[in-house]
């Protein structure tokens, strides 16, 4: 893309949202209005605010600002930070010590992020009124999209939203990812009526621990009210196919309690069979109409069949989630898609202010009031964190066709920290800037919101072809592909054997089951994220290893040199998504095998059951 200037004028000019569904959105847009003509002033105040009020935490007090609360003193002092940096700091809070170390504001609870460290979820310290934060910008998101979707308020959405477990730090501080902080909220829970965001899914539906009962209640739900369903979403495009999945397999059911008008008595929680059951009527030719429509081989277009009002679907696809946008075009015959948010745990970022885009388009524009947002320039080639550790560029100041990666300062005392995203400026709303997600820095593999890096990947395979030796067999090479063709995907691992005697070591390690147990040590090696999704979620698939005949990956090199790729610098792929490479591999193939159990997971971190 190529790097433009845009004057302040012609930022000024750009068209205004507008005209508004109604007062209440009115106000809300006039919000976005004020915010994004002024993100420098809106910032500098921001700024001011947090270091004014986190002036006496240990963590600013360490770097002598003296009271200052500008950005030049504040970027010369203090220095821009990963999580491994905090970590101690974390680990305090997080055994107990109330102190004021990162923040001024007592830590509420932890968040526990889908990045990980050391195998386990990072845990993002909080404070209460982060809370309102980012209900302000959730209250954004339907104004915009009333303003391209007209109609909303005839009718509901169904979507399909999960709390996970939590646990408590030794300390005794509440850790769960944010999403379940927000639904268990009284924020969500008691959020007054608007005709505009009504659910079909019951609190308590939403609230119910476990997954089963909880997708369970919430798809009949969505099926009893079908004509009223004018929108279908999850947050991420892998929990909507999830839902899809779990129709396939549980729709005998389903329709069973609808035709008799009585839930089932897998649903044990009491509050959701209260919820369902005041909805839940004898419907036969509904239960008909579902089982027809399910019964049919091919499900193309099965959610607008079954859901005929829907006018968009509400997923992020977005960064990793983009490959599953083809899976969801065929299940709902090319409905729109829209990004409608970008967040995290450490701080809810901004809002998409076209969300009926195609998703190949989509820019988050950055609300300057969330927090202190800093840009720090992404090169391909060169070795940008060191040549830009001083010059990190402030929101108002990106520019357009530029890669940048995000580090925030947040009212809850994270400062200047990498978030580890990786943004691409593709224009301005007035004078904010928008972004294109990019990616996020060292992912390899992802199918949900698992994050596997190289370094993961590696210590999975080592740890795993441990197995091999007492057979005279190593691992010479290997690749990684994230299968997601079926639901749910899962990791695919291509090895290339080394073995001695090959006929009867291949015996050997079958009769011995050696590689399905290669399987489940790769998945016993992973992160936590990943483990838990297998485990809990269910929503990620038994990973499975391919073997490849001795000479796949030097028939790998030759192609991609053959392609161009310079031999010096050739290296192997660790991950590989190109569909001639993988059609290569997949022809190569000698034996398939998957992890026969769900690897070891418990809520609770491995570090703390050390
Ligand atoms: P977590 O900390 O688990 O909440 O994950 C937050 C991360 O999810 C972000 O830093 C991004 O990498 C990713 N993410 C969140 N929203 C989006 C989005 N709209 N598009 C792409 N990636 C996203």
């Amino acid at each position: 893309m190529a790097v433009e200037t845009v004057t302040p004028a012609e930022r000024a000019n750009a068209a205004k949202l507008g005209p508004a569904a109604n007062e209440k959105d009115a106000e809300k847009l006039r919000f976005i209005e004020e915010m994004t003509s002024n993100p420098d002033a809106v910032q500098k105040n921001v700024l001011a605010e947090i270091l004014t009020r986190n002036a006496e935490t240990e963590y600013l007090r360490r770097y002598d600002l003296g009271g200052a609360t500008d950005r030049a003193t504040f970027k010369a002092n203090v220095p821009v930070v990963t999580y491994e940096d905090l970590q101690p700091e974390i680990q305090r809070i997080a055994n107990g010590d109330r102190s004021a170390i990162l923040s001024a504001h007592p830590i509420s609870e932890f968040l526990t992020s889908s990045g990980t460290s050391a195998g386990e979820r990072k845990l993002m310290p909080t404070i209460k009124e982060e809370l309102d934060r980012r209900q302000l910008l959730y209250s954004l998101l339907m104004p915009v999209m009333n303003l391209y979707v007209p109609g909303l308020d005839k009718g509901k959405g169904l979507y399909f939203l999960f709390v996970k477990s939590e646990t408590k730090t030794p300390g005794g501080l509440t850790a769960r990812p944010v999403l379940t902080s927000y639904y268990k909220s009284e924020h969500f829970k008691s959020r007054p009526y608007d005709p505009y965001n009504v659910h079909t899914s019951p609190n308590a539906a939403i609230l119910c621990a476990d997954a089963f009962q909880s997708m369970y209640a919430q798809m009949l739900c969505g099926l009893l009210q079908r004509l009223d369903v004018l929108r279908v979403g999850a947050v991420f495009a892998s929990g909507l196919l999830r839902a899809i999945r779990f129709l396939q397999l549980h729709w005998q059911e389903l329709i069973q309690d609808i035709a008799a008008g009585s839930l089932t008595a897998k649903i044990t929680d009491p509050s959701v069979r209260a919820a369902v059951t005041e909805i839940l009527k004898p419907d036969p030719e509904l239960a008909e109409f579902v089982a027809a429509e399910c019964a049919k081989g091919d499900w193309a277009g099965i959610i607008t069949r079954i859901w005929p009002n829907t006018k968009y679907l509400d997923v992020i696809v977005t960064g990793a989630m983009a490959q599953y946008i083809p899976t969801l075009e065929y299940y709902s015959g090319g409905l729109p898609m829209a990004c409608t948010m970008y967040a995290s745990s450490e701080c809810y970022f901004g809002l998409n202010l076209k969300p009926m885009c195609d998703p190949s388009e989509v820019s988050y524009t950055i609300m300057p009031n969330m927090g202190y947002f800093e840009f720090l320039p992404h090169g391909d080639g060169y070795d940008a964190d060191k040549a830009a550790a001083q010059q990190l560029v402030d929101l108002a100041d990106v520019e357009v066709g530029k890669k940048y990666e995000l580090v925030i300062t947040t009212y809850a005392g994270l400062n200047r920290y990498r978030v580890g995203d990786i943004l691409q400026v593709t224009g301005f709303y007035n004078a904010a800037p928008q972004f294109r997600f990019v990616r996020r820095k060292n992912v390899l593999l992802s199918i949900e919101s698992d994050k596997t890096d190289e370094a993961e990947l590696q210590k999975a395979v080592e740890s795993a072809s441990a197995l091999l030796r007492p057979y005279d067999a190593s691992v010479v090479e290997y690749t990684s592909h994230a299968y997601t063709k079926s639901i749910p995907g899962h990791y695919v691992v291509y090895w290339e054997l080394l073995t001695k005697g090959s006929a009867a070591v291949a015996e050997a390690l079958a009769r011995d089951g050696v590689m399905e147990k290669c399987c489940l040590a790769m998945e016993e090696a992973l992160n936590a994220v990943y483990r838990q999704s297998r485990v809990a979620d269910g929503s990620i698939g038994p990973l499975e290893i391919r073997v490849v005949r001795g000479g796949t990956f030097e028939e790998l090199m030759d192609y991609a040199i053959s392609r161009g790729a310079s031999i010096n610098q050739y290296k192997v792929p660790r991950c590989v998504s190109f569909p001639p490479i993988l059609e290569l591999l997949d022809s190569r193939v000698v034996s398939a095998h998957f992890s026969p159990a769900p690897p070891k997971w418990s809520p609770r971190r491995r570090t703390e059951e050390n």
